[in-house]
């Protein structure tokens, strides 16, 4: 018998439907509550391994993510001119994951999680939580439209700047550790060189801005640069001018880039942080995926950590038979030590992501070639491959 049973999960990104998911597998009653009016499919590429790969496999969707996805082949550092100036191959990393390594939309990902529970569970589009008040039984929740609810759980899968987080924890920037960059990605049509399947890098100190062929005749081009910390714009208008600012004297693409930043539509821009928090929990409400640790882009590996979190807590609250003090407790005691050191891991990255001078470009780029060293890109980024922890086993009563 299932002490908390109906469960409202906010944010239907990566977290939010691996958790209804494997909820709706152990007996539960989820309820995704997604603030967009459909998915949001634009946005970025993500490179997608390890123990994340592991439970998207027992969900059944490793065939269709390898069909939607890309295999990289090379990382290219690039000059003013496009000549390359150093990089690697990136079999690497699928020979160190035995093939279980692939590049994918971040909206095609989330496409794929969601389809896996849609139609089974109830979910609802252009709506947000907007007041949470927990008694002893449920929480009841307020909505920005229509009228409230109660359920037993409520999980923020809301990420980085999460909702649930602000409702029931405090103001974003009690949590939040900014690492000194910004990040905006563009998807453009028709843009010509492709160079399919190689990751193009332009650096100048303190910004990059990369390249990547997608399906359709689609291009990605993600921006990473420095900032000084100030707030940043919050009106496309406003980040255009900021990206022009920093790349407008800068060669390679950049014009061109540029001018076809002028005529989108859409961009994704944002902080390049980190989410600390002392706990992931607080009564009848937790925090799972970016909401709750968010290790930032510099991981490389945020989505399957939301995806891991989803799994295990999920699955501790099958354990527990509902209670979720317990399960929450458990949840946080399994993955806590895991996820901080996947943060320290980012945070030593980023330096070498876009660094700051151009003797650390050298020194960063002396580092990429040495990766062609037979064993040494092993030696350097194993650790940082290879999951540490043992995922554990629950019993799916519904799977
Ligand atoms: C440029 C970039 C590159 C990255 N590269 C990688 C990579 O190579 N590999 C990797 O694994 N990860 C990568 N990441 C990180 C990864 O994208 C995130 O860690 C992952 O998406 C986290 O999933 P999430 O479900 O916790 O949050 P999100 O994916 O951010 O989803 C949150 C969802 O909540 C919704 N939402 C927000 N507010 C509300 C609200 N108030 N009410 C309801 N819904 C709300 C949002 O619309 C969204 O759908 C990258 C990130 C960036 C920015």
């Amino acid at each position: 018998m299932m002490t908390s049973k109906t469960i409202l999960i906010s944010g239907a990104g990566i977290a939010g439907p691996a958790l209804a998911f494997w909820l709706k597998a152990g007996g539960f009653e989820p309820t995704l509550i997604e603030r967009a009016p459909e998915l949001r499919t634009a946005g970025y590429v993500i490179d997608f391994w390890g123990l994340g790969y592991d439970i998207a496999e027992r969900m059944g969707l490793t065939a269709d993510i390898h069909r939607l996805g890309y295999q990289a082949r090379e990382l290219r550092i690039v000059n003013g001119r496009g000549d390359r100036v150093a990089g690697f191959g990136t079999s690497v990393f699928r020979e160190l994951t035995n093939g279980r390594y692939v590049t994918i939309a971040r909206g095609e990902l989330s496409r794929l999680l969601f389809e896996s529970v849609s139609g089974r569970s109830e979910a609802i589009f252009g709506n947000e939580i907007a007041g949470l008040e927990e008694s002893d039984d449920y929480v009841r929740v307020e909505f920005k439209h229509g009228p409230g609810r109660q359920f037993d759980l409520v999980i923020g899968a809301d990420g980085l700047h999460s909702q649930v987080r602000r409702l029931e924890f405090g103001p974003q920037d009690r949590f939040e550790k900014q690492l000194g960059y910004a990040v905006a990605a563009l998807e453009v049509e028709d843009y010509r060189p492709r160079d399919k399947d190689v990751y193009v890098i332009y650096g100048q100190p303190g910004r990059m801005l990369g390249r990547f062929a997608l399906h359709q005749n689609r291009t990605l081009f993600l921006f990473v640069f420095a900032t000084g910390g100030g707030p940043l714009p919050d009106t496309l208008d406003g980040q255009k001018r900021l990206l022009r600012t920093r790349y407008g004297d800068d060669r390679w693409e950049c014009p061109r880039i540029l001018d076809a930043l002028d005529r989108a539509r859409e961009l994704y821009f944002d902080t390049v942080s980190q989410i600390r928090m002392p706990g992931w929990s607080r009564g009848r409400v937790a925090l799972v995926g970016d909401a709750a640790f968010c290790v930032s882009l510099l991981a490389g590996q945020g989505s399957a950590l939301a995806i891991i979190s989803a799994y295990v807590l999920a699955g501790e609250l099958v354990k527990a038979g509902g209670r979720h003090e317990e399960a929450f407790r458990q949840y946080e005691i399994f993955l806590r030590a895991f996820m901080e050191s996947r943060q320290r891991g980012a945070k030593r990255f980023a330096g070498a992501f876009a660094p700051k001078t151009r003797w650390g470009l050298w020194v960063r780029n002396q580092m990429l070639n040495a990766f062609a060293i037979p064993g040494l890109a092993t030696f350097a980024v194993g650790k940082d491959i290879i999951d540490s922890l043992h995922l554990p086993d629950y019993r799916w009563a519904d799977l």
